[in-house]
């Protein structure tokens, strides 16, 4: 796949992975619920090294965790019994490495077959791996074909945004949109489905900006053949670009209203398509998250309530009951929302650029280089 890298952004990534603090080695596998079309979704998450493309200097709002080596062994050990504990009558069941399931430098075909085979006695409506789109390879979907008792085998993925521009130069992705087009035919040769993960509140972005991003990258993943998208509102995560921008006083954390505002343009229609996640914090850990999307005390628990509900049934009944929530704090923040710009504001982003530069230590050479080629891109 064509690389799409901005080396000022890597080099600032490695750098923060550095200096990121490495997983703890115990939990190693941790099992999540929530409810969707009513019944249960469970996310069954396991213990890897990492995201290849993180160790390299990878996303910028993402730390999903620097992780530990572990025996093949012990890993699917803790997960026979995680998967033997699931209850039956399963909606939705994700298994889910420390970044990309189909990654053989991060999970092994060793591991990989072996999980399959723990699944055998396990049925679910909706099965779903998470992967980099540079991972997907006809021969693994073919072996999870074989073992996996699903109606349904999404494989998902993170698109982020639907612009090539933001993710080299916001979310530094290292991914280029027109290399989708073969996986999604990987996918769909399988008879499986792909579903495209769109983010709300892309760092570099105002959040007027990254709404507007994330509206269009919904349409056109959906117009571009993904079966479903999930939108995430980023949090603040420790170990991230994000986190050192915000202590800066350079990003913001999105709110939660900027969700149901996206979520508020879609045809009726297409909201079935259209699923949400992570809106709330699900960690125990508190040093997992620094900031929130969040609305206001009034109003919070209301908003969350219905967005569990979005999640549980994606309709137009719901969409409605969000979108007439009504609160002060909403009204400021729309208020606030509508002096932004609604463009990618170049001339502060440069100078992020050169801040940054200044604070990893980057040649202002090479910077001032790098902000040419953005503007001229
Ligand atoms: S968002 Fe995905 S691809 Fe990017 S660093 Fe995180 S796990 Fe890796």
């Amino acid at each position: 796949m064509e690389k799409n890298v901005n080396p000022v952004l890597q080099f600032v990534m490695q750098e923060i992975y550095k200096k990121r603090k490495p997983l703890p080695e115990i939990p190693r596998t941790v099992v999540r619920y929530e409810k969707v079309q009513d019944k249960i979704f469970s996310e069954i998450w396991f213990m890897t090294p990492g995201c290849a493309h993180d160790r390299n200097g990878g996303c910028t709002m993402c730390n999903y965790g620097k992780g530990n080596h572990v025996s093949p062994k012990e890993i699917a050990c803790e997960l026979a019994i995680r998967i033997r504990q699931l209850p039956k009558n399963l909606q939705e069941l994700i298994i889910t490495p420390t970044g990309s399931m189909l990654d053989e430098q991060e999970v092994p075909l060793e591991i990989f077959t072996e999980i399959l085979g723990l699944l055998k006695h396990t049925t679910t409506s909706d099965f779903l791996i998470e992967t980099r789109i540079d991972t997907v390879s006809a021969e693994k979907l073919e072996l999870m074909k074989q073992t996996v008792h699903a109606d349904r085998i999404f494989i998902e993925t993170g698109i982020e945004a639907w612009d090539d521009w933001i993710l080299r130069n916001c979310v530094n992705k290292n991914m280029k949109l027109k290399d989708l087009g073969p996986a999604l035919n990987t996918i769909h040769h399988a008879g499986m489905y792909a579903c495209a993960n769109i983010g709300i509140g892309i760092p570099f972005l105002n959040e007027r900006m990254s709404i507007k991003v994330a509206v269009t990258s919904v349409e056109t993943a959906l117009k571009m053949g993904f079966d479903s998208v999930v939108l995430f509102p980023y949090h603040v995560k420790p170990g991230t670009l994000s986190a050192w921008l915000w202590e800066q006083n350079l990003y913001q954390c999105c709110s939660l209203w900027a969700l149901i505002e996206v979520l508020g343009t879609f045809p009726a229609e297409m909201l079935d398509k259209i699923h949400i996640s992570w809106y709330r914090n699900y960690y125990d850990d508190p040093q997992k998250i620094l900031l929130s999307p969040d609305t206001c005390d009034t109003c919070r628990e209301d908003v969350l309530k219905l967005l569990d509900d979005y999640k549980n049934h994606p309709c137009q009944e719901v969409r409605g009951k969000l979108l007439s929530l009504s609160c002060s704090c909403r009204d400021i923040w729309k208020q606030k929302l509508l002096l932004q710009p609604d463009y990618v504001e170049m001339d502060q982003i440069a100078a992020i650029y050169r801040k940054m530069g200044h604070a990893f230590g980057i040649s202002p050479n090479m910077v001032e280089q790098e902000i040419i080629y953005m503007t001229k891109e």
